[in-house]
């Protein structure tokens, strides 16, 4: 068996794969180490079946509204086994899709975890059969896991991961977080039927994002009956002779016959067992890799990617940085580095936010000039029907020119919208050049090219 590989890859999520299938592109010898299923966190656990739930969330929604719109739907109710099934065959088959590439990519795969024994050879612990291999570039891309606190009881709850594991819909759940993570599955949740209680560790969720979007999200959450719990630390978890839990919180109040708790407080890096101090790496203080901009470590030859390095924790960004990081190392492309800014996300909440940019805050900082065009509506989905969410677009311009520096949607649609922004704010788009833009109406899109 070949044992020196031009590049070896610990970890098969998104960055990993991206890297590894651009390097052998290149005819570059590859070997990808996985200790769990390929695709990693997004395939597995994260964007893909995250977003599965979120559709079928918004399917429930639109079933609540469909009787406005006239139609006669006796809603029987939601399968949960069934679409759990059909979720996780099509996990599956994305596995599968995943294993078959890098077959036909010639890309070894070894299962097992990868662990530095020094900074060129990696040995593959719990399979003695496996001798170490040698990499003549070596990246780790080895993402992270939910955090769970410290706390007496803190075991009886689930994470992120293990919430793609519940074989019911829960009654009544709390979620503890304040990120993306924490109020997507809320939203899940509570579209679905679940009693949803959202304790947040201090005033408010989404800190990093624009107000507009933290403030209409939360507006929307408590109308549809999300209980949120501002400034409130988790005590401890008890279980109750119904084996249901009680949490109790840093104000002493219970929260009693709870049958789901999850703990979405953050991520903590795989950074801890792979034998970083054999290669002679460290950690930051958080746990994450420090790579310059073009991914290297402070060690020759070693790069890393994705979650692990602290910057934007995101799929695409794991894939870009990554494909960069193969342009440069097998393609000749000595330049080549991922631009970190200016980053779109969506948050695939309810209603979901999409977001490029810099926050009104974060451009007033950085600006003197700045302006600021903002419009709230009533998405037309909502005409016929009495609840009329409320949806809002902010636009941020820096200088004379008035440049886009930041754009910020809140409402139906929001995930689609953002894109084709992002190209616009990437290519240094000016407000003029969004008022020169005729709008495609009606639709939510052409609120950003009509605001004044
Ligand atoms: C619930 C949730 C929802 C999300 N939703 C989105 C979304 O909508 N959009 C988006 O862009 N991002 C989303 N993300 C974030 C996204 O999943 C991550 O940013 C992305 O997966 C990071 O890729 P990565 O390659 O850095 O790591 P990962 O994808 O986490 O892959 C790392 C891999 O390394 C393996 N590994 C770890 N240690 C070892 C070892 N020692 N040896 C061998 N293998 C090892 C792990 O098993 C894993 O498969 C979500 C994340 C979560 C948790």
């Amino acid at each position: 068996m070949k044992k020196v590989f031009d590049l070896i890859v610990i970890g098969a999520g998104s960055g990993g794969i991206a890297t590894a299938r651009r390097a052998a592109s290149y005819g570059a010898s590859v070997a990808i180490i996985e200790s769990s299923r390929l695709g990693g966190t997004c395939v597995n656990v994260g964007c893909v079946p995250k977003k599965v739930m979120w559709n079928a969330a918004t399917l429930a929604h639109g079933l609540n509204m469909a009787a406005d719109y006239g139609f006669k739907i006796s809603r029987e109710g939601l399968d949960w086994p069934l679409m759990k099934k059909r979720r996780d065959a099509y996990i599956t088959r994305l596995n599968d899709i995943y294993q078959r590439n890098l077959n036909l990519d010639d890309i070894k795969i070894f299962h097992g975890h990868g662990r530095f024994i020094d900074s060129r050879h990696i040995e593959i612990a719990g399979n003695d059969k496996i001798q170490p291999i040698e990499g003549k570039h070596i990246l780790i891309a080895t993402g992270g896991r939910p955090t769970l606190p410290d706390i007496p009881g803190a075991e009886l709850g689930i994470t992120s991961d293990s919430f793609f594991e519940l074989e019911q819909l829960p009654k009544r759940v709390v979620v503890v977080g304040a990120g993306y993570i924490a109020v997507e599955l809320a939203g899940v949740l509570n579209n679905l039927g679940s009693g949803v209680t959202m304790a947040l560790r201090k005033e408010v969720f989404l800190r990093r994002f624009d107000a507009s979007l933290r403030e209409g999200l939360m507006d929307e959450m408590l109308n549809a009956g999300v209980n949120i719990l501002s400034s409130t630390q988790i005590s401890c978890v008890e279980k109750q002779n119904d084996d249901l839990l009680q949490i109790v919180t840093s104000h002493d109040q219970k929260l009693k016959d709870i049958d789901c708790l999850i703990w979405a407080i953050g991520r903590t890096s795989n950074t801890d067992a792979i034998g970083l101090d054999k290669a002679g790496l460290q950690t930051t203080d958080n746990g994450f890799i420090d790579t310059d901009a073009q991914q290297n470590t402070a060690v020759d030859g070693i790069y890393a990617v994705g979650d692990i390095t602290g910057r934007d924790a995101l799929t695409p960004v794991a894939i870009a940085a990554g494909r960069q990081l193969a342009e440069r190392l097998f393609n000749n492309k000595p330049d080549a580095k991922l631009d970190y800014d200016n980053i779109p996300s969506v948050v695939f909440s309810h209603p979901p936010i999409g977001t490029v940019g810099m926050t009104e805050d974060e451009a007033r900082e950085r600006f003197g000039d700045v302006r600021v065009y903002q419009s709230r509506y009533t998405n037309m989905l909502h005409s016929l029907s009495d609840d009329k969410k409320k949806s809002s677009v902010k636009l941020i311009t820096a200088g004379a020119k008035e440049k886009v520096v930041g754009i910020h949607v809140i409402g139906e649609g929001a995930d689609e919208m953002m894109q084709g922004f992002a190209v616009a704010i990437k290519m240094g788009a000016c407000k003029s050049d969004l008022d020169n833009t005729v709008a495609i109406h009606p639709t939510a899109s052409e609120e950003l090219v009509l605001l004044r």
